[in-house]
């Protein structure tokens, strides 16, 4: 699992580099799922990670009942009848007529209310005639047509979100209807995380040569929100190893994963690894993906810890492909995979052999057609080409250029299977 640093990023093809996929397996495989589960109201369990399957009490629906606005009719009786029945009376939603349909009998029913025990069909209301008392009804009846049978959305006991499952206004909407009130989760993960560089200034301070604002921490903070986690954001640390040190030992007492971004590459200013080296278990790791390859991962006590790429774009890309795998492993969450799609490239694009590259990219589906046009610079420092974007493109190891109107693999933002 273990790769030697070798000392430099410069090589694009670096046989010490471990390729994306054994990564993330070696990451999956170093977490521990956590066990720690609360009790939730299923209204503030929206996004977290169901601890245990949660079978349904009832039958949904619980009673035979209509799908359309129309006539509740017993489709015997209606050929004994010639197709002409009275109308008895009215069955609404939760206002439910109570009697069986007896001889030359139909109902009028609304959608949702309850249907009589004996009838096996329901007619719309628009395919009937109506004769005073007498409805005339159509002749091709199926039997049970229009109506919604016991269990047919929800059988009593069925498992209805099961343990590792994250839990969606879907699923707020199936356990409402099943009557559960409360909803067993997995207690939200602390996650801290750090910037370091002595060239980090607040957005509150005023910009000076040579200075920039820290904007990691926030991207940190965006993609970090939308996760079932808890976020301890523990600042800014300059560029020397004795602070590294305080900074992560405090983070160590109170995190399951401490997240640091800076400081992990091959420069003079780069403490990650000596400062780590002595707190934890740490492994270093070039991997073979651009932006993105210096990467710090280990063990500090019981944190797990990620030191990722200062340069902003690859600290998002690391955080995506690798940080959310740790994330999910923690909490329970089954292995994900993001979703890839061909599209044609509109632009011509190149890179260098020996690492697969995440570009930017904006994808368009006109007329049936996926098209991706670069979103702009490429660099690892370029955020305003990542604003733009809504996918990345993925051009595997092997590839050296692309040319317009050539396929390519996107990967849509947001969306994972
Ligand atoms: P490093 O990995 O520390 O060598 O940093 C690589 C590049 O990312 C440098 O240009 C840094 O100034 C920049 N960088 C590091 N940390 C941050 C941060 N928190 N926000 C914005 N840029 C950063
Ligand atoms: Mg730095």
């Amino acid at each position: 699992m273990i790769k030697k640093l070798n000392n430099t990023c410069m090589n694009e093809f670096d046989p010490d580099a471990l390729d994306e996929v054994n990564a993330v397996k070696n990451i999956i495989n170093s977490i521990k799922s956590s066990t720690k589960q609360e009790i939730l109201p299923i209204s503030k369990s929206l996004g977290r990670v169901v601890s245990k399957n949660i079978r349904s009490t009832v039958d949904i629906p619980s009673f035979k009942n209509s799908a359309m606005d129309g006539y509740a009719i017993n489709i015997k009786m209606l050929k004994i009848n010639k197709h002409i029945l009275m109308e008895k009376g009215i069955s609404l939603a939760g206002r439910p007529y109570t009697k069986k349909l007896k001889g030359n009998e139909t109902i009028k029913v609304m959608t949702g209310s309850v249907i009589p025990d004996n009838c096996d069909a329901v007619i719309m209301k628009e395919m009937v005639d109506i004769n005073g008392e007498n409805i005339c009804f159509p002749k091709n009846i199926k039997k049970d047509q229009n109506i919604r049978k016991i269990g047919e959305d929800v059988k009593k006991k069925s498992t209805i979100v099961k343990k590792g499952e994250v839990i969606t206004h879907s699923h707020l909407g199936i356990l409402s209807s099943c009557g559960i009130k409360r909803v067993p989760v997995i207690v939200k993960p602390i996650i801290s995380f750090f910037s370091t560089g002595d060239e980090l200034i607040s957005i509150n301070s005023k910009l000076k040569k040579g200075m920039i604002y820290d904007s990691n921490r926030y991207i940190l903070h965006g993609l970090l929100e939308k996760l079932p986690v808890t976020i301890k954001d523990m600042g800014v640390v300059e560029d020397n190893e004795k602070s590294l040190i305080k900074k992560l030992k405090i983070c160590s007492k109170c995190s399951d994963i401490i997240i640091t971004t800076g400081g992990v590459s091959v420069g003079d200013a780069d403490y990650i690894k000596t400062a780590l080296a002595k707190l934890g278990k740490i492994d270093f790791w070039k991997i073979a993906i651009k932006p993105g390859r210096p990467l710090a991962y280990g063990k500090i006590k019981k944190s797990y810890f990620f030191g990722l790429p200062g340069n902003p774009v690859s600290a998002v890309v690391t955080f995506q492909l690798f940080v959310i795998a740790a994330i999910n492993k923690l909490i329970g969450i089954k292995e994900r995979k993001n979703i890839t799609i061909k599209a044609i490239t509109n632009d011509d694009l190149s890179k260098k052999k020996g690492r697969v590259e995440y570009k930017r990219g904006y994808l368009i589906q006109k007329n049936n057609k996926s098209t991706v046009i670069s979103s702009g610079l490429q660099g690892s420092n370029i955020l305003s080409s990542l604003t733009k974007a809504n996918c990345y493109i993925r051009l595997e190891e092997n590839i050296s250029r692309v040319k317009k109107g050539d396929e390519v693999t996107v990967l849509p933002f947001d969306i994972v299977i």
